[in-house]
């Protein structure tokens, strides 16, 4: 990103997304499907963390550029296809369903000098967020960019950012884990120790998408529902409250419903080579998998 901005030159997300993957690989695997989608502003990718034991986090996200105007920093969240009345957000939530994944955005954020305009006065522990290193490439829940762009507006694209966990730091090993506290009272069992104890690999990555998420539950002053129901089969968690807040879904059950026991068979086929089923590739513009999720760092195995 640094270099295309030095030549002058503003990046598109469908060049920024095919930068990161080749650059990234073959540390990551990925699978790229049909043209339709790479025409298609905001394609879906499906990034799934997989772990040694087989522990995997899905998460399909769109790509999205943090822009600048001036000093006016944005993210085209609201973006609307012509003659479709559903916002982009509603149609990202709707598609996760199919695959039982979290719903998010991959965030494009350019380089610490790019973003030097970039202010955000939501506390923050003792670096500023355009500084923030490595965060050129950041990942949020969309639950996150939903509740910004109904409470914060123009500033939607900033609380995002601020929100949003550099891709490289989310598995987790070498940044602190603190515990996610409050709405705890009730909480089922494993639940709870996922949020009390330090997590690593697939369930690190869900862990931190579903923290901003919790935060700003947390601010809303409506109680939570203890109500729990069952989940799909092979989630991590079968059962999980069914609080929902000033959310469009219920927020634990949409965030965590993506971390499962087993790795998916469309996930497998691409480990081993394979085009996944029509019903997987018809939808996606293609699936990445971070393997050895849960590896300490310097530590990969081979595969
Ligand atoms: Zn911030």
């Amino acid at each position: 990103m640094t270099s295309r901005l030095d030549d002058d030159h503003m990046w598109g997300e469908t060049t920024a997304t095919e930068i990161l993957l080749t650059t990234a690989a073959p540390r990551i695997r990925y699978r790229q499907f049909g043209a339709a989608h790479e025409r298609e502003h905001g394609a879906d990718w499906l990034w799934c963390w997989v772990d040694r034991d087989g522990t995997t986090f899905c998460f399909l996200v769109q790509a999205k550029i943090l822009k600048s105007r001036g000093k006016r920093w944005s993210v085209d969240f609201t973006y609307r296809t012509a003659g479709d009345e559903r916002t982009q957000i509603s149609k990202l939530l709707t598609a996760s369903d199919r695959f039982d994944a979290a719903a998010g955005y991959v965030l494009y954020c350019g380089d610490a000098q790019y973003r030097a305009t970039l202010e955000c006065d939501l506390p923050h522990q003792d670096v500023l967020c355009r500084d923030r290193d490595r965060a050129g490439v950041s990942a949020v829940s969309a639950l996150v960019a939903d509740n910004a762009v109904i409470f914060q507006g123009k500033g939607a694209g900033v609380a995002a950012f601020h929100a949003a966990v550099p891709v490289e730091d989310i598995t987790g090993p070498d940044a602190t884990d603190p515990p996610i506290v409050g709405l705890s009272r009730g909480l089922p069992e494993d639940l709870a120790h996922f949020f009390q104890q330090p997590q690593r690999g697939a369930r690190r990555v869900a862990k931190e998408i579903v923290r901003p998420v919790h935060w700003i539950r947390v601010r809303q002053f409506s109680p939570a529902t203890l109500e729990r129901s069952a989940l799909n089969t092979g989630a991590l968690f079968p059962e999980l409250p069914a609080d929902q807040g000033h959310f469009p879904v219920p927020y634990l059950q949409h965030v965590l419903r993506g971390l499962r026991t087993e790795i998916p068979d469309y996930v497998r086929d691409v480990l081993d080579g394979r085009t996944p089923p029509a019903w997987v590739t018809h939808h996606l513009a293609g699936i990445v998998v971070i393997t050895d999720a849960d590896a300490a760092p310097g530590h990969e195995v081979a595969s």
